[in-house]
């Protein structure tokens, strides 16, 4: 088996999933790049290679079960196991998100993305990522989804959101979830907050760059054996859930 560690990033056509694929692929490894355009796939992938790193295109819509098992089946073809995953796709969802005139379709699109989208990529991953010598898988999340920030008076919670933000508080129950059913299984688990960065997602609000947002998610695709599973970080550490 390849000695060279394979990585698979969902989302990573642009923003912060762009540059935790340009991260990883610096560490001269192989890098999945999941998108589901075809034409910002490709783009994507000519401009890692351009920058030296050893990409492949994965086409991957994650709320879609089909492209999910079509991916899952083109990373068993070509690199026989999977060594990270890094569940970064994610959306907002359009509109107004308060929780007294949100529109369903809005929050189940964000639950279908950002929650469903992520139990299904890791589920249909999991047989090769079992494969690995060291496998993890990062699910990004958002510190906007920590009940503790949102109900400490003062703390940095947000817009008011009954889409996204209970979506990344239910991403974050689910990491929980799988930890605890994978604790013996050398697979490493954890969520991760980029801080607030200036990507397509906030309209270029962010305060922060799309590369200081992949640190994190660089920092837990590359934790030592014994290292945590199960937790919720950000560049600063433990986020509080
Ligand atoms: P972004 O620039 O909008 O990138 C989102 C990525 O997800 C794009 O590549 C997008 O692909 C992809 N995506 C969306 N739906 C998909 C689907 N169904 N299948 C496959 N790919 C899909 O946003 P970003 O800021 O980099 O966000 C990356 C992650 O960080 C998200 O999970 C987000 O919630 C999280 N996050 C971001 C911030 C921030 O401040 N930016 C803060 C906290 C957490 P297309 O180009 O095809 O749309």
């Amino acid at each position: 088996m390849s000695e060279q560690t394979i990585a698979l990033v969902t989302g990573a056509n642009k923003g912060i999933g762009y540059e935790i694929a340009a991260g990883l692929g610096a560490f001269g490894w192989r890098v999945g790049v999941g998108a589901r355009d075809r034409e910002r796939r490709e783009t994507a992938v000519a401009k890692l290679r351009a920058a030296g790193v050893d990409a492949f295109g994965v086409p991957l819509d994650v709320t879609d079960d089909a492209s999910v098992a079509g991916a899952a089946r083109l990373i068993e073809e070509s690199a026989g196991r999977l060594d990270v995953l890094v569940n970064n796709a994610g959306i907002t969802g359009d509109g107004a998100q308060a929780p007294t005139s949100v529109d369903l379709a809005t929050v189940r699109a964000a639950v279908e993305t950002n929650v469903l989208g992520v139990i299904r990529v890791t589920n249909a991953l999991l047989p090769l990522l079992r494969r690995s010598a060291s496998p993890r898988i990062v699910n990004m999340s958002s510190g906007v989804g920590s009940l503790t920030r949102q109900t400490t008076p003062g703390g940095e919670t947000g817009p008011i959101s009954a889409a996204y933000t209970p979506s990344k508080t239910f991403l974050n129950a689910v990491t929980v979830q799988y930890a605890k059913e994978l604790r013996d299984t050398g697979i490493l688990i954890n969520a991760a907050c980029p801080g607030y960065c200036a990507t397509d997602l906030n309209g270029f609000r962010g305060v922060r760059t799309p590369e200081q947002g992949a640190a994190i998610a660089i920092r837990l695709s590359t934790l030592p054996d014994d290292g945590p599973t199960g937790g919720f970080f950000d560049d600063e550490g433990v986020v509080p859930w």
